[in-house]
């Protein structure tokens, strides 16, 4: 840290002054004064505002340059007494490195807790120290960090196992509480402390300076001058746009400069955006306060003079070398926390408090750096942590009102720190009995709500926006709440049982605010007028959730405690209920012989609330004083004898039977407010603390009650007391039946009230009701989500519910209950149930909603009939109760519910008239089984209580009804056989079979086996196992008719066409129809071998050649010929790069760029795809104007996108629904004839430079003489039968023309990016260029593939390719014959000199297979002159042989050098091709002496050779197959043959010989492609040189853990804002580049729109298509043009075979790589597009997206 050197750069003025200036001299003056910091406040005074803020662009390189040297120059002098870099060097020897790692995060940084390990979820590593510690081989969480907290590696509290890594684990030897002080002098330490509390003060009093325009006292400037800043402050109410518009016309900037200006503020709190004298800068804030006040506070801003800004600047660069300067010494580290800590004499706020105290008043970028001073210092050193976080509690009330209050984000409040603090369990537990934190939390947390009804209960119903959003920032209340709690003591004190009872009672005091909130009452007549607000409510319980589980866990852990809380809880519950039966009318209900007191009370007249938490708190320590026995060993101490049960069960009750009439549709006119709240009562995250605890107050109440009683008051709450007490309740249908919808509504209620029963009885999971852990809660709850049906792992964790540290304890049971299927490609992994574990389903589970129910219902009885079982569902076997609550199987043998049971039994005798339901009578089945079930648990457990439950007893009596009504057992018996009861019956018998099995139990008396429930013959499994089946594939068959049915509507939906009946046929004949071609048909006798190309090429006969095709439109059936009707191919042509080797090709103009001839880096091409599906051109044209139209109404009607642009002239595909733009016709094959005789190579060239020259000539004279050309050109001497003024005819139908333009137009404007022009003349270019494009890309998809390259093409490739060929061929017909004529001449001119063309490319720049097409597609518009009798496959074989040749030579100058292999050099079987390879090699060598290396090996060159030229062999293959019809010899359908591929193509197997064959014609040639002098160049330049086989290009690598890509991403800074974190880093997986995305800062405008940094980036990297990852989202991105986009499932899964798309859940990820290569095969087939069409048509909300920004 030594005074750096003077800079050039810094003002002259200043030179000599600074220059002079002395670090030394002056540290030295100030150790001799008095008075240090009058002193340092001058030298402040003087240099600070010449340093900083000199004008209006500040220069924060040269200010801390200078800041360093006149400035902390001086202090470290002092500090160190000697050259700072000397002592501090020392000191830091002297260090001992904290064992806190204390890494602080940065925004996106990777965070890792380990599920096993961590203290609570609080606790986190960051990467480095993760990797070094225990934990990577446990189950860890992965989550990305918000940006501040620390690594807590090395913190011993935050782990309960491994809390270092290797690199902080503490070197056992020497002692660790060392005081740190003790190294350092007397001296020194006193240097220190003043110089830490000089600068500290000088910090906190310029950072909590409030005046603009004066300095504190001691600050004040030598001179002022008239200079001030307009700073501008971030609030959280204004938007970037409002910001960045008010900037614009406030201090008239450009809009770049103000988006700049708003980013500064955003991140840093505040922003000087002018600078000059105080009017100027008045003049802009008044702008922008009125600009902003209209709806809103204005935005903040201050115009400040220069030198309180230069203060400030430097007090922020203070407390930064503070931080700094104490990182290496843990001495310097605690003089700074104990001068920071230091309270004045008379006991004012020490310099920390007064910065917290402050908080809110600073701008974020103050509070930023002083929060990061206090993580490095207070909170790095164990002494002063406990210290602070004694001052940080005592001032939390203050604190937390100043955050109410504040505006700014929780994360930048210093109240943020209370997790560092709070969540060691040793500080917490200080705060706790010292501070009393936990009361001062509640009531801080109390105080701040303030609307309260008369009762004195919370109250939200008409609260404001600005309530609402204090009632969001109080919940961060809950929060610390939460820290302080989390880690439970395992000793207390004294202290702590009183403090945490008073924190309990305040806690009471909460919930009693909360108990009856929100009540509600049944509407009647009308609907209510306004949805009440609810969600206020449900908010603060939800948040409440983990804290009341929290207090019981606390209270359970301590029997003291345990007691107290609940006489205290007792107590508040009888304050909120003291007056419970005041006004309430009381009366005495009789039935049965049984007679009970309560009140009248409906819950449909009267207010009822769901908010109850008192009373569930009292139910969940009453569960806790059975499960810790406290209740059986203290009875003394409990206040049992107070508690009135009818009094505890009452709230609940109502409660319960509240939602019963919402299910029974009474409260429909109280609308959807009341739906949520009985949704989120029953959902997940609510109903531990609420629907279960109301089911436990019922069993507690009920236990302590005579069942009968009980069950009277039950049956008075549903309001159905009246039903069940009449004497002929069994005569119901008789008796009641006025209103339907009362009948209707009743049944609903007595269904709902026997489940409350089965539930009440049957509810045994939760500890201290039942004998269970926690461990068979979960496990019962896994069950019988997987009995719905296979879950995946996170569904599985979204239906259990979460404790405090988000853990739903699944793993330890998962294993026992389920087994896991891995996905597929597609697809997630899934845990099916055990079998076994399927006995232990109820049918009644109290979780299931009535949805569920019916689905488990239907899984369970599929599966027992697929196992040829009887389908009954009968209950399960339930654990026992604890003795505290083992009074309630008494329930299921009253009498009370035997006449219910009874009476239902009785109406179900007769079919149904509306009087019973079939669900009323499944429950009374289940009660009965339930109590059966019971009896025989009894039987084989102890032999009294078999006495005592004597359940088939009590069924078998006669009812209590007057006159001789049967028994249970006698209405079962009926019912067996009545025909209207068949569903049921499996049920019945199963009933009647268990009584009979109890039955002979209790006759043996001795102990028998259990009963055999599924008492099946051999004979009945084998008859149901057939009937099952049969039943499977009737099943089977239906859903197969059901999929075709709905295939069909779905294409029907798109169809807009007349004849739509016509579809009504099944799938299969359209597939057939689709495609009758004859691609390959078996080989034709025309010739024996199979050629493709040349005069001896296979032909096809007429029958061959005759194709019929339908018409998927209107069904019609058509030939394909030349004269007749077009049909065509629903197209996709769109730009590429997939094959690139050169994506930083400059953009060319596109008017005036020539594409003839491609680049063998092929850095863009133009890609053809088809879906296969065809139509008549007309069908077609009809089908596209009635989408435009649609689409044009669509548009008026509202402005919806579309997932298709059809002003581009997209549309989707009628049938399949693919993405098209344009459409290809089809045509057939073109006739030919073999004609004997035809000129070899050389006088075939001879006779086309001829032809070429007369066409030159005829050009020259038509440019000379104008329209005048009477007579043909005489002067050129044409070839024999060459016509120059044929016109040949063309052959094709006005409506294949047609067609002919449309696809070549297309292409064309596409290909370009062009507006459309049929007439220019790149138009058949652009066709050939696509056609060698597309095939090039299949030929490398299939050896990617690994695929053969004939007969593995699926039909739509193959039919694309076939008539795009075709089309090729044809392309020059709708052009001007001249342009063609100029192209091919140009074209050949590149080979064969010609010298009437210019500026020919050389060969190093020519892809040969795009040249050998455009030949070959453009020769026909030549030929058609020539009446030689000249045949147009000789020219076909002479220009494939012409190019090969020059490909080989292409291969050959560009082969790298050989390795040293010279063991191969034996070669033998291919010796001729070695040495004739050799000779040619040197030939060129000769030619190019200087620019090719030496080559000796034969071997070598060869195999350059061969596999360099193979792609090319294989495409050529492919397109003169498409071209000419040829079949495919058999050998080409294995893998590449060579000697195969090169019969095929006519060409000798050693091609070498195409040039010694024509050594006088081609050695010329050779010279003249070796002399242009771009062969050197390129040679020589060897950068960009493209070398054959040109390798398949690949998505980038990725790595196989996703939490390396996290830290790739977090280390990424925006390229456009100076180092700022990224907020959306996306990387591209095609080129590897990062992005940051998503963010205004990198927008830039492509063609005249704003784009993200995404799009923009696919124009250059993809042609306009991009594949990319967003890392912080862990999603894949598939972009395509401005407007396209969606999002795409992850390569990477978790060990459950999930995707995490938002990194929600945070489980390790790892790369899969099949799903890798899937979307790479997606990418290089060209589907990326099509992929985004079918997402957005699935999904319409991704149309909406804003794609273009990302
Ligand atoms: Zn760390
Ligand atoms: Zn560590
Ligand atoms: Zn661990
Ligand atoms: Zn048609
Ligand atoms: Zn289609
Ligand atoms: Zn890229
Ligand atoms: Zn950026």
């Amino acid at each position: 840290m030594a005074a750096a050197e003077t800079d050039s750069e810094v003002p002259c003025a200043r030179c000599s002054d600074f220059l002079n200036f002395s670090a030394k001299d002056t540290a030295a003056k100030w150790l001799e004064v008095d008075n240090l910091h009058k002193e340092v406040y001058q030298h402040l005074a003087c240099f600070v505002p010449k340093i900083y803020c000199l004008g209006p662009n500040l220069n924060p390189q040269n200010e801390d340059l200078l800041a360093q040297l006149l400035l902390q120059g001086p202090l470290e002098w002092y500090l160190c007494g000697e050259e700072p870099t000397v002592g501090l060097a020392k000191l830091e020897q002297s260090n001992q490195p904290s064992q806190l790692c204390g890494h602080v995060f940065k925004v996106g940084e990777p965070t890792y807790s380990c599920r096993d390990c961590a203290a609570d979820p609080t606790c986190v590593l960051c990467m480095q120290c993760f990797l070094g510690s225990v934990h990577k081989e446990h189950r860890y969480r992965m989550t990305t960090s918000g940006g501040g907290g620390f690594c807590d590696c090395g913190d011993t509290e935050a782990w309960k196992k491994g809390p270092y890594c290797q690199k902080h684990e503490p070197n056992i030897g020497d002692s660790s509480q060392k005081d740190p002080l003790a190294n350092l002098s007397e001296q020194m330490i006193d240097r220190t402390r003043n110089v830490f509390s000089i600068i500290l003060k000088y910090a906190v009093d310029m950072l909590t300076w409030e005046k603009e325009n004066e300095l504190p006292e001691g600050l004040e400037p030598p001179a002022r001058g008239d200079t001030y800043y307009c700073m501008l402050f971030n609030d959280e109410v204004h938007t970037y746009e409002q910001v960045i518009y008010t900037l614009q016309k406030a201090v008239n900037c450009t809009q770049k400069e103000a988006v700049s200006f708003a980013t500064t503020v955003d991140r840093d709190g505040r922003k000087s955006v002018r600078f000059g004298d105080f009017q100027f800068c008045e003049q802009a804030k008044s702008v922008i306060v009125r600009n902003t006040s209209r709806q809103t506070k204005p935005l903040r801003v201050q115009v400040m003079h220069s030198s309180v800004v230069a203060h400030q600047c430097f007090a922020l660069k203070a407390l930064n070398w503070l931080g700094q300067i104490i990182r290496s010494s843990d001495a310097l580290r605690r003089i700074l926390c104990l001068v920071g800590l230091h309270q004045g004499p008379n006991g004012e706020n020490s310099l920390v408090d007064t910065l917290m105290l402050c908080d809110s008043k600073m701008w974020k970028g103050a509070r930023n750096v002083y929060h990061q001073l206090f993580m490095s210092s207070l909170l790095m050193d164990p002494k002063y942590k406990k210290l602070f976080a004694i001052q940080f509690a005592k001032n939390y009330r203050r604190l937390q009102t100043d955050f109410m209050e504040d505006d700014h984000e929780r994360v930048v409040s210093v109240t943020s720190l209370s997790v560092q603090l709070f969540t060691a369990p040793t500080v917490a537990r200080m705060l706790i009995t010292e501070e009393n934190l936990m009361t001062t939390i509640i009531q801080t947390f109390v105080d701040h709500l303030r609307h309260r009804d008369l009762q004195g209960r919370f109250q939200f119903e008409r609260y404001t926006a600005q309530q609402a959003f204090k009632f969001r920032r109080v919940q961060s209340l809950i929060g610390d709440l939460k820290y302080v709690l989390i880690s439970r003591p395992t000793e207390w004190s004294n202290e702590l049982r009183d403090k945490f009872l008073e924190g309990f009672e305040a806690f009471l005091e909460l919930l009693k605010c909360m108990q009856g909130m929100d009540p509600v009452v049944r509407q009647v007549g009308q609907h209510i007028e306004m949805e009440p607000e609810w969600e206020a409510a449900f908010t603060l319980q939800m948040k409440l959730t983990h804290i009341i589980s929290m207090m019981q866990e606390w209270c359970a852990s301590d029997e003291r405690v345990l007691i107290e809380a609940y006489k205290k809880c007792l107590s508040a519950l009888t304050h909120c209920h003291s007056g419970f039966t005041d006004g309430e009318q009381p009366i005495t209900l009789t039935m049965c012989g049984h007679s009970v007191d309560t009140i009248r009370y409906c819950v449909s007249q009267e207010k009822v609330s769901i908010h109850l938490p008192v009373s569930r708190l009292l139910a969940g320590l009453h569960a806790l004083l059975s499960k810790t026995e406290v209740a059986y060993r203290f009875p003394e101490l409990l206040p049992l004898s107070e508690l009135s049960p009818p009094m505890l069960i009452e709230h609940p009750l109502r409660c319960l039977v509240l939602c019963a009439q919402v299910h029974a549709g009474m409260w429909r006119r109280n609308g959807f407010s009341l739906v949520n709240q009985i949704y989120y009562y029953h959902n997940v995250k609510c109903r531990v603390e609420m629907f279960d605890k109301d089911l436990v107050m019922l069993q507690a109440g009920a236990s302590m009650m005579d069942p009968n009683h009980f069950l009277m008051i039950v049956l008075s709450r549903f309001e159905l007391f009246h039903i069940f007490s009449s004497a002929d309740c069994r005569k119901r249908y008789g008796r009641e039946n006025i209103n339907k919808d009362v009948v209707q509504q009743n049944n609903t209620l007595i269904e709902e009230m026997l489940h409350l029963v089965i539930m009440v009885v049957g509810e045994r999971y939760i500890a201290g009701v039942g004998q269970v852990e926690s461990y068979d809660e979960i496990k019962r709850e896994i069950i019988h989500q997987l009995c719905i049906r296979p879950m995946a792992h996170s569904e599985l964790v979204k239906a259990l519910p979460e404790n405090e540290n988000k853990e739903t304890g699944m793993e330890r049971v998962i294993d026992h209950v389920a087994l896991f299927k891995k996905p597929g490609v597609t697809g997630r992994g899934l845990y099916k149930l055990r079998p076994e574990c399927a006995k232990m389903f109820n049918l009644y589970f109290n979780h299931y909603s009535r949805a569920d129910q019916s689905k488990a219902e239907e899984a369970q009885r599929k599966i027992k009939r697929q196992n040829g079982e009887d389908s009954v569902l009968p209950p399960p076997v339930p654990p026992h109760f604890c003795p505290l609550f083992g009074s309630l199987v008494n329930i299921l043998q009253c009498d009370v519910l035997l006449g219910i049971l009874g009476a239902v039994l009785q109406w179900a005798m007769e079919p149904s008239g509306g009087h019973w339901s079939e669900s009323m009578l499944q429950r009374v089945l289940h009660l009965l089984g339930m109590g059966l079930v019971e009896e025989q648990q009894h039987l084989t457990g102890s032999t009294e209580d078999g006495i005592s439950f004597n359940f088939t007893l009590k069924i078998s009596r006669p009812g209590e009804a007057p006159g001789n009504t049967p028994s249970i057992l006698a209405l079962l018996e009926t019912l067996q056989n009545a025909p209207h009861l068949e569903v049921h019956k499996d049920m019945i018998r199963w009933i009647l079979k268990t009584v009979a099995n109890i039955k002979t139990t209790r006759e043996c008396t001795a102990s028998a086996s259990p009963a055999d429930s599924s008492g099946h013959s051999q004979e009945e499994t084998v008859r149901d196992k057939d009937k099952a089946e049969r039943k499977r594939k009737a099943e089977m068959a239906r859903l197969r008719r059901e999929k075709i049915m709905a295939q069909m509507s779905e294409m029907q939906r798109h169809f807009i066409n007349e004849n739509k009946d016509l579809f009504q046929q099944s799938l299969e004949e359209l597939d057939a129809t689709t495609s009758t071609s004859l691609e390959h048909s078996s080989p034709s006798t025309c010739d024996s071998t199979l050629v493709c190309v040349g005069p001896r090429r296979w032909r096809a006969g007429a029958s061959d050649r005759r194709q019929v095709v339908t018409c998927i439109l209107c069904q019609e059936e058509q030939e394909i010929r030349a004269d007749g009707k077009a049909m065509v191919l629903a197209a996709f042509v769109q730009r590429s790069t997939v094959m690139s080797k050169n994506r930083k090709r400059p953009p060319y103009n596109p008017d005036k760029y020539d594409p003839l001839f491609m680049h063998p880096d092929l850095s863009f091409g133009t890609h053809t795809g088809s879906c296969g599906h065809i139509m008549h051109s007309h069908c077609w044209q009809r089908y596209f104007e009635a989408v435009q139209a649609k689409e044009q109404r669509r548009q008026q009607r509202l402005r919806v996108h579309t997932s298709y642009d059809v002003e581009n002239g997209e549309f989707l595909c009628p049938l399949c629904e693919c993405l098209s733009n344009t459409v290809i016709p089809l045509l057939p094959l073109t006739k030919t004839t073999c004609s004997t005789e035809q000129p070899d190579q050389r006088q075939w060239i001879n006779i086309i430079s001829q032809q070429i020259k007369a066409l030159h000539a005829a050009r020259k004279k038509t440019n000379a003489e104008g329209v005048d050309d009477a007579d043909s050109a005489e002067d050129c001497h044409p070839p024999d039968g060459f016509r120059l003024d044929h016109t040949p005819k063309n052959p094709y139908s006005g409506t294949i023309k047609e067609m002919l333009t449309t696809f070549g137009t297309a292409t064309y404007k596409v290909g370009l990016k062009v507006h459309p022009n049929e007439q220019d003349a790149r138009v058949p270019i652009m066709c050939w260029g696509s056609c060698a494009y597309t095939i090039q890309s299949i030929e490398r998809l299939l050896v990617d593939e690994e695929k053969p390259l004939f007969g593995s093409l699926p039909c739509r490739q193959n039919d694309c390719l076939s008539s795009l060929t075709r089309f090729g061929s044809a392309c020059w017909t709708a052009s001007s014959q001249a342009v063609v004529h100029g192209h091919f001449i140009r074209l050949l001119a590149a080979l064969v000199p010609d010298s009437q063309v210019e500026n020919t490319p050389c060969i190093l720049d020519i892809d040969m297979f795009h040249m050998l097409v455009s030949l070959v597609l453009s020769y026909p518009a030549l030929h058609c002159l020539d009446s030689s009798g000249m045949s147009e496959d000789a020219a076909q074989l002479h220009l494939l042989h012409l190019v090969t040749i020059a490909h080989i030579v292409q291969i050959l100058l560009t082969s790298i050098p050989e390795e040293v292999r010279m063991e191969q050099e034996s070669g033998g079987a291919e010796r001729e091709e070695e040495e004739s390879v050799c000779l040619l090699y040197n030939t060129l060598r000769s030619h190019l002496s200087s620019g090719l290396h030496e080559v000796t090996s034969g071997w070598h060159l060869w195999h350059c050779v061969k596999t360099g030229i193979l792609p090319y062999l294989r495409a050529a293959a492919l397109f003169f197959h498409y071209l000419n019809g040829a079949p495919v010899p058999p050998e080409l359908h294995g893998v590449g043959e060579w000697e195969a591929l090169c019969g095929y193509l006519c060409l000798p197997s050693n091609p070498l010989q195409l040039y010694y064959n024509n050594l006088e014609l081609l050695e010329p040639l050779l010279q003249g492609w070796c002399s242009h002098p771009g062969v050197l160049q390129a040679l020589q330049s060897s950068t960009a040189l493209i070398r054959f086989p040109r390798e398949s290009n690949h998505l980038i690598e990725l790595p196989e853990d996703y939490s390396a890509l996290i830290n790739q991403a977090s280390s990424f800074t925006c390229p456009k804002s100076g180092g700022d974190k990224s907020r959306a880093p996306t990387l591209c997986l095609v080129c590897g580049a990062m992005l940051c995305s998503q963010s205004y800062c990198c927008q830039t405008e492509l063609e005249g729109d704003d784009v993200g940094a995404c799009t923009a980036h696919t124009f250059s990297c993809g042609a306009g298509v991009g594949i990319f990852l967003r890392v912080r989202e862990s999603q894949v991105l598939f972009l395509a043009g401005k407007t396209k986009g969606c999002f795409y499932a992850p390569p990477y899964l978790d060990d459950y075979g999930e995707t995490d798309q938002g990194l929600r859940r945070g489980n390790p990820l790892h790369l899969c790589q099949e799903r890798y290569r899937k979307i790479q095969k997606l990418w290089r087939q060209h589907s990326i597009t099509e992929e985004i069409g079918h997402a957005q048509e699935a999904n319409q909300t991704l149309v909406g997206i804003d794609w273009q920004h990302l």
